[in-house]
Order: structure tokens, then C-alpha cells, then sequence
């Protein structure tokens, strides 16, 4: 079958031909109907021995499929069902895992357990290996092009949104950073979940134009005026919540700074930023969190958002051979919203 693998340090992600995975008991083969293009496999392809990931990797932590066969002993599923990947696997057993948030699982560490994409072979190929069948929800008509991405781009900023909500009370603000494929879903989820008005940050006006599409009230330009703009917009106090999807040392400080007393602040994106506090560097009593993925009922609750109607993934459709071209877009800030690979 066609895989879409990082190879080589220094290498872009190649188009080339490896076996088709057989399932082994309790595993689930999936026909990849589609699968997401995430700016994190930029940061396995800067650094996969720091993060233990083995080479040749096959990409993609976002996918989705129609059940091809069942490993012995899988029961529940049926054969050509249509189904998203809850992508970050866990033990299945330990505290955390046994409250569906497999994303802070304590042992999948100790016991070598990746997610698909990130250390186990990914979604961009014509087969999916599932490790267990509670990773899957089901589709049911949801399309799953439009919808794959949800599983990640959809999933963390809910995630990190709703650790947020009870500051996001009628008459706060949100700041979002980074109107990319996390951010202009982060932007939906916001104005589906609060009263907030949202304010998008991006260095892009293509970006900060796809953020008042699809709901953000204000766009403000991500520059050294963006933390002045946003006081300015807010009357002085700042924004109660600031979702970060950048993570990059600018941004990280225009976190802190937008700041209201009491806010929360998300740092979602891995750009080398981090964040200060203490007196003087960030109002009182807000607090600064690096939020991971989602759990696996978030999951559905996003799925559910989305078949009333909710949210909507910008995407860019690519097949299995032009995936490196969706990376280099991606690379250079091109994508408007998400790349999702059909094969
Ligand atoms: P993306 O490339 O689709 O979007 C990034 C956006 O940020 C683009 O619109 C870009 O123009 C904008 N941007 C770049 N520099 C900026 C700046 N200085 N100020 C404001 N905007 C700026 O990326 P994505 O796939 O949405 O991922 C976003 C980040 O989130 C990445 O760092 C990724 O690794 C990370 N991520 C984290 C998690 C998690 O669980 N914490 C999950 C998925 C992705
Ligand atoms: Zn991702
Ligand atoms: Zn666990």
C-alpha cells in the first residue's frame, strides 16, 4: 500500500510502498478514508530521536477510516462502518485512562505506547492500524473528509476551551493566536460554547480574514501594537482567556501580556515560547497552562458539535501522492485552514 513516511533527518515526508498491516488480537484495520496534516510533524521531523520516535515514520495523527477487518476477539464494530481515531493512546487501565483522558495516560510512556503518527505508523497511508477498538467513534453521516480533523485541529482547542469557560461569561473577551488549523476551529468553538467576544491575532491577513469568516469579532494583527490593540479593545483590563496556537517566543509574550486579572491563559502551541509570571510580569492571579490533546468523551462532544451544525473545517483537499506538497504548503504558512489527505 501507499504510505506518506518521514525517512531522514533533514528529509521532506516521501510517497513510498510498505506492506499492508494485518490486524492481530483485539487490533482494528481501517481503509483510511482521510487524514489530517497537523504543523506538530514539524516538530517530529526537527527532532524525533529527542523524542523517541523511531525512523522510517509513517504521518498523520489525524484520521479517519471505514472498518476493514477485526482482529480476533474485537466485537462491537462493523465491517465498512465509518469511524474518526481518538489519536492519543493511552494504557486503557491507569486513573487518567480509566476517565477517558488517554492524552495524560501515566503509563504510556513506560510501556512504549504512541500515537498513531507520532511513533506509530500514522493515517496518511491506505491503511490505519487501530491498537483497540475504544479508539474509534463512530461517524455515522458525517462526512469524513470535513470531519477528520476535528480528531486533533477540533479536539485540543475544545479541550483547552473548555478549562476556560467559567471565565467566559457574557461580556468577557477571548484572545485566540494563530488563526491556522487549530485556531480557526478554536474561533467556531468559542462562539459555539460562550457569550465571549473573540479576538484572532495572526501575522497573516489572509489568516486574520479566514478568522472573521468564520466568527471571530475582532482581527488584530500579531505584531509588537498587538498587546496595546487588545487593551485598547477591552478597555484596559484584557482578555479572560487567551488561547496561545502559536507557542513561539512573540507569542507566548503576547499571551501573558493581553492577560486580565483572573484570566487563563492556554499556551496550545509547541513553538519554543513559554511564559513568565510572577509580579509585574502578568496580571494578578492569572494562571498559565500547556493543555495536551483531548480526552476521548471530548472527543465525541466535538463529533456531536459538529453534526448540529456548529463547526466547520476549512480544508484543502490532497491525494496520497500530493502529500508532500500539502507539507510544504503547510511549511510555508499557505494551508487556509487544514490539508486533509484523501486517498
Ligand atoms: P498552522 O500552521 O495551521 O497554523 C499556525 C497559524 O499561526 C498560522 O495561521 C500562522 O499564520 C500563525 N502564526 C505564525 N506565527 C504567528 C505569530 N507570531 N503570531 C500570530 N500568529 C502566527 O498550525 P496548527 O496545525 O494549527 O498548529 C498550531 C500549533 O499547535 C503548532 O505549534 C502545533 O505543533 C501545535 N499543536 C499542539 C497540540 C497540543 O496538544 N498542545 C496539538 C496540535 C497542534
Ligand atoms: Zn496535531
Ligand atoms: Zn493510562
Amino acid at each position: 500500500m501507499k504510505a506518506v513516511q518521514f525517512r531522514e533527518a533533514g528529509r521532506p515526508p516521501e510517497v513510498v510502498e510498505v506492506p499492508e498491516p494485518e490486524p492481530g488480537p483485539g487490533q482494528v484495520l481501517l481503509k483510511v478514508t482521510a487524514a489530517g496534516v497537523c504543523h506538530s510533524d514539524f516538530v517530529v521531523m526537527q527532532s524525533p530521536a529527542e523524542l523517541g520516535i523511531g525512523l522510517p515514520l509513517t504521518l498523520g495523527h489525524e484520521g479517519a477510516g471505514t472498518v476493514a477487518r477485526l482482529g480476533a476477539g474485537v466485537t462491537g464494530l462493523d465491517v465498512g462502518e465509518s469511524v474518526a481515531v481518538y489519536g492519543p493512546w493511552g494504557c486503557g487501565t491507569c486513573p487518567e485512562c480509566a476517565q477517558g483522558k488517554e492524552n495524560y495516560c501515566r503509563r504510556a510512556a513506560a510501556l512504549g505506547i504512541r500515537p498513531p503518527g507520532l511513533g506509530a505508523p500514522g493515517a496518511i497511508a491506505e491503511y490505519l492500524l487501530v491498537d483497540a477498538p475504544r479508539h474509534l467513534v463512530p461517524l455515522g453521516d458525517l462526512d469524513p473528509v470535513k470531519t477528520v480533523s476535528l480528531t486533533d485541529a477540533g479536539l485540543t482547542p475544545y479541550h483547552a476551551i473548555k478549562g476556560a469557560l467559567p471565565r467566559l461569561v457574557p461580556g468577557s473577551t477571548a484572545v485566540v493566536i494563530g488563526a491556522g488549523g487549530l485556531g480557526h476551529v478554536g474561533i467556531q468553538l468559542l462562539r459555539a460554547l460562550s457569550s465571549a467576544r473573540v479576538i484572532a491575532l495572526d501575522v497573516s491577513d489572509a489568516k486574520l480574514e479566514l478568522a472573521k469568516e468564520v466568527g471571530a469579532h475582532e482581527a488584530v494583527k500579531s505584531d509588537d501594537k498587538a498587546v496595546a490593540r487588545v487593551r485598547e479593545l477591552t478597555g484596559g483590563f484584557g482578555a479572560q482567556a487567551v488561547f496561545d496556537f502559536v507557542g513561539a517566543p512573540p507569542t507566548t509574550a503576547i499571551a501573558t501580556g493581553v492577560a486580565s486579572t483572573e484570566a487563563d491563559v492556554a499556551i496550545v502551541g509547541i513553538g519554543g515560547g513559554t511564559a513568565t509570571v510572577g509580579f509585574g510580569a502578568i496580571a494578578y492571579d492569572a494562571s498559565v497552562r500547556s493543555p495536551y490533546w483531548g480526552s476521548r468523551s471530548e472527543l465525541v462532544e466535538v463529533l456531536d458539535l459538529a453534526r448540529a451544525g456548529a463547526v466547520d473545517v476549512h480544508i484543502e483537499t490532497y491525494s496520497i501522492d500530493e502529500a508532500p506538497t500539502a507539507y510544504r504548503r503547510l511549511h510555508d504558512g499557505e494551508i487556509s485552514g487544514r490539508a486533509v489527505i484523501v486517498p
